[in-house]
């Protein structure tokens, strides 16, 4: 139970083994401390994972979190994350999703759901009102997300007598099959990263599906409606999230990303794509789209709907675009759409797919390894993810990620992963503070999780990417921001909102270019504020998140308080990750990105990692080993 509106306060942990379950205590203290979400999700892990347990053990858990936000109308406010041990990694990851699995959850009655063991038999659950029902599921085996999504609505539909409204999560042939990029697939939404479908997969659990009739309370209904009015229309006005993104999605920044050299390209040798404009955000826009559409209460809707097969799917995002277009020389845009369905609905993640693809097409290229790929060669790539999905041949090696195949092969230098896990899109040798970002981020090569300051080096911001100063304070406050953010249970796109409209719409004015310039040398201020965040006692409305949180829960949040939230939830993540090995030596990028010019006659594109390492870990108060000291931990309350 709790006093807190906005959540259901029951947080569930079932044992598939058993059969059994039991209410897991979390509380109020705990929900003050960790609000919800992927923070919620690493307390979890670490009160419960010692450092022995293996991704595919039956007891790694898997913890599915909303926030208290989701499902109360708050804009984007959807989402929910599934937090585990990652195949890909080996250590703790969490891959945030859409669709309406969260909203759905919390009808249930659920904030949480803890799933330890592993089933006898493939297996899908029914969560009804908090009760929950084991469903064989081996009629199931090797459907696709699509089709497994369709069969369990007919069952469920048959089995009350009418149509069920529910929410559901899936795995594909990918999951089942244990491919360590496997995703697990919500709707059309997929929680791509870190393999969480393969954990699925190894506990033979193939499918939640989740109803009731429980509404969470909001604290203040005329105070929340009033500043959700306000907030839905600054979103609707501001460039990015009222004009960019419905419009195009992510995909509208390839274009900005070719000018500044941060499109990857030919496996990240390169920041341009001759051909960019082929696979652009724009020619998405003008040649394919149908229409645009969105998850649950989101008003800024940014999925892009296309023709595929004679269907309306879902678009491919930036990521997707980036990386199976110029990262493996492919200028065909409707081939990459395609692509994307058949990856989500194989239940495989896009960005881990094409970055292992591209690996592969330069190991041939260098007779490291043939698996027959070659960068601009395309034509049989549909046939090599169906591979991979069911491990069959060439299939079963590329499941397995570029990280160990270059460990197995050679290549190491250009496995452009971090802890194993793939980087995202953006080329960071002329976003430094973004390569910084991918080394230091908790679940490995993840742009968001990284703290995502390719926005202020040239996406959103102009401020200068090749120099490190004030980056390691930067890629910390932001990190801490966007943890607390997703925490809620809101999307992180709405924080596009944060970057001031007049920098956006006009980038080159005399205000603007004198803000891009003053930005890096604000290290040491922003490093006050990340000590003593609480110096902050107020809320201010380009950072709407606490006072949202406020409205809805009654909990009272300052802005620092708040941030402090987001960095307590980066440390307790970290402390788990600890346990399972990991130091300063696991923060590394590739050697092409730290040791090869992007432009050889430029000597500053290239990322001084280790430079600004040293200073991020002084920034966030941990050991030169990169770790939080007993002291640290104690200090924001997490021992
Ligand atoms: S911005 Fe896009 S991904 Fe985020 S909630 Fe809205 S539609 Fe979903």
């Amino acid at each position: 139970m709790t006093n807190y509106c906005g959540y259901m306060g029951k947080v569930l942990l079932l044992d598939l083994g058993t059969h059994t379950a039991e209410n897991y205590i979390w509380t109020d203290l705990d929900r003050e401390k960790y609000i919800g979400g992927k923070a919620m999700a690493s307390k979890i892990l670490y009160d419960n994972l010692t450092g022995a347990e293996k991704p595919f053990d039956p007891e790694n858990l898997i913890v599915i979190a909303t926030g208290p936000l989701t499902g109360t109308g708050a804009p984007s406010s959807n989402r929910f994350d599934i937090s585990s041990l990652s195949p890909l990694t080996g250590i703790t990851s969490s891959s945030n999703c859409g669709g309406n699995f969260g909203h759905y959850l919390k009808k249930a009655g659920l904030d949480a759901l803890i799933i330890r063991g592993t089933c006898e038999k493939l297996s899908w659950i029914e969560i009804n009102n908090g009760e929950f029902i084991f469903h064989d599921a081996r009629e199931l085996r090797d459907l696709k997300c699509g089709e497994t999504q369709a069969a369990l609505q007919e069952k469920l539909n048959a089995e009350h007598g009418k149509k069920v409204s529910c929410g559901m999560v899936c795995i594909g042939p990918a999951g089942e099959n244990l491919v360590r990029y496997a995703s697990v697939i919500s709707g059309e939404r997929a929680a791509g990263r870190a393999g969480m479908g393969a954990v699925f997969g190894s506990k033979n659990l193939k499918a939640i599906t989740a109803a009731g009739d429980a509404v969470p309370s909001i604290y203040d209904k005329e105070g929340a409606a009033a500043h959700r009015k306000k907030w839905v229309n600054y979103i609707r006005r501001h460039p990015l999230t009222g004009e960019q993104l419905p419009k195009m999605g992510t995909a509208g920044l390839v274009s900005s990303m070719q000018v500044h050299g941060l499109l990857s390209t030919r496996n990240y040798a390169r920041g341009q794509f001759e051909q960019f404009e082929a696979v652009s955000g724009e020619a998405l826009a003008e040649e394919l789209t149908v229409t645009n559409s969105g998850c649950l209460s989101c008003p800024i809707r940014c999925t892009r709907r296309v023709p595929v097969d004679g269907k309306t799917v879902k678009g491919p995002e930036l990521e997707t675009l980036g990386l199976l277009g110029g990262n493996i020389e492919n200028a065909n845009l409707e081939q990459i759409c395609h692509w994307n369905y058949e990856l989500d609905e194989l239940g495989m993640d896009t960005i881990s797919t094409a970055g292992t693809i591209a690996w592969a097409m330069e190991a041939g290229e260098k007779g490291l390894w043939e698996s027959g790929l070659r960068f601009g060669e395309t034509e049989g790539l549909s046939k090599i993810f169906d591979d991979i999905a069911h491990r069959r041949g060439i299939g079963a090696e590329l499941a397995e990620g570029s990280k160990r195949l270059s460990e197995k092969y050679g290549g190491k230098d250009f496995a452009i992963q971090s802890k194993g896990m793939e980087l995202a899109a953006y080329e960071p040798r002329r976003a430094v503070g973004q390569g910084l970002g991918y080394a230091v981020a908790n679940r490995g090569g993840c742009h968001l999780n990284g703290g995502y300051l390719v926005v202020l080096e040239g996406l959103g911001m102009n401020v200068n990417g090749q120099t490190p100063h004030g980056k390691a304070d930067l890629c910390m406050v932001m990190q801490d921001l966007m943890e607390a953010i997703s925490c809620g249970g809101q999307c992180l796109f709405t924080s596009y909102g944060v970057v001031p409209a007049f920098m956006v719409r006009n980038p080159n004015g005399i205000l603007q270019r004198a803000v891009n310039a003053i930005v890096p040398f604000m290290g040491p201020a922003v490093r006050i504020y990340n000590k003593i965040p609480e110096i902050a006692c107020f809320n201010i409305p380009l950072i709407p998140y606490p006072t949202e949180l406020r409205y809805t829960t009654g909990m009272k949040l300052t802005l620092g308080e708040f941030t402090r939230i987001g960095e307590r939830s980066y440390n307790v993540e970290r402390a788990v990750n600890a346990r399972f090995g990991v130091s300063a030596a696991n923060d590394k990028l590739p050697k092409r990105l730290t040791d090869t010019l992007q432009d050889p006659g430029n000597p500053k594109t290239r990322v001084p990692l280790e430079q600004m390492k040293r200073t991020y870990y002084r920034a966030r108060g941990w050991g030169k080993n990169g770790l939080p000291g007993e002291k640290k931990l104690r200090r924001l309350g997490i021992r």
